[in-house]
């Protein structure tokens, strides 16, 4: 073959898939995880950076940009370069947030790309393990009786842990003094030495503690029991009187928008099979956390879920009246 028809051959291949798609991944990609290093979002982000190294076979480095409630990790998402090398971890924050934040610098849905839903997680009600309560309904008691002198500790307004608590004081007609931590990880280790008192935790990072004896447990937050060991004989909040409580954690996985289709199609093929992982599998349901099994793995079926959080929370935010500049 002459070598102007090679040079031709290669242009026209170029035009039609740019190399740079062809050959993505080439270098290593980064999560963003909008929250402290060592709390729930952390680690599902990590144990999935782990199981996506092997379909992408590239190295995924994890980025804790914690803050604001996961606003600040996820706005520096929504803005980096559409390249396919800076991804976002995110949880329930992702729906919240549009309701919360009067002044939010990126749009949900609009300026990210759905890559896929990854878990759902219940949470647990927890406190120091110096509290003097021996079922929900002693701290019920104690907390009515504290006069808002209590800290609940929270991972910043829009978190799954804000959210939950926002919801436990609703319930309780009760007004605590919140505490906000850059992620649950922090508020843990201050919850476990006394220095605050109670606190809403997805089983991911709760159980560990629980089974330690470190922090005790008065309640499930999800409308089922969790069936792990750990808190198979720990109540619903539904079930010891807070009728209908249902606060479930969930993480997706995310790209800034414009991110080119080619590559959203090959995440997204990454991520379906990471979901699949044995391994992975067995490291999440160990903690009481499901993998996404359902459509909510791809990403019209993760858009179409986000949009219905979106509103559903919306309304909840709306009824408490709560808001953040
Ligand atoms: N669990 C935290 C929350 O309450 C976030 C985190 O640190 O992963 O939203």
């Amino acid at each position: 073959m002459k070598l102007l028809t090679k040079v031709l051959i290669a242009v026209g291949i170029a035009s039609s898939t740019p190399f740079a798609l062809a050959d993505y991944p080439d270098r290593p990609i980064t999560i963003v995880v909008p929250f402290a290093a060592g709390g729930p979002s952390d680690k599902i982000a990590r144990d999935l950076a782990e199981a996506l190294r092997k379909p992408l076979k590239e190295t995924i480095v994890v980025d804790n940009t914690g803050g604001a409630g996961g606003t600040i990790g996820a706005a520096k998402v929504a803005n980096a370069k559409p390249d396919g090398y800076t991804l976002l971890v995110h949880h329930i924050g992702m729906a919240t947030a549009p309701a919360l934040y009067r002044k939010l610098s990126y749009k949900v849905p609009d300026d990210f790309e759905f890559l896929g839903l990854v878990n759902e997680a219940p949470s647990t009600l927890i406190t120091k393990p110096t509290v003097d309560a021996k079922n929900f309904a002693e701290l019920r008691k104690y907390i009515e009786s504290s006069g808002g002198k209590l800290n609940m500790a929270n991972a910043g307004i829009g978190s799954a842990s804000h959210l939950c608590g926002l919801m436990i004081q609703q319930a309780l007609k009760a007004d605590l003094t919140t505490v906000p931590y850059k992620g649950t990880a922090p508020a843990m280790a201050d919850l476990m030495a006394g220095q605050v008192d109670i606190m809403c935790e997805q089983a991911t990072n709760s159980v560990p503690q629980i089974e330690g004896g470190k922090v005790k447990v008065f309640g499930v937050t999800s409308t089922k029991r969790a069936t792990i060991p750990a808190l198979k004989n720990v109540p619903t909040l539904s079930e010891s009187g807070l009728k209908d409580f249902n606060v479930q954690v969930w993480h997706g996985l995310y790209a800034p928008k414009g991110t080119p289709p080619e590559i959203i199609a090959k995440l997204n093929s990454a991520l379906k099979v990471a979901l699949k992982d044995p391994e992975f599998i067995k490291r999440e349901e160990a903690l009481g956390i499901s993998v996404i099994k359902d459509d909510r793995n791809t990403p019209t079926g993760h858009k179409k879920f986000v949009e219905a959080e979106v509103d559903r929370w919306g309304k909840v935010i709306q009824s408490a009246g709560a808001y953040a500049d």
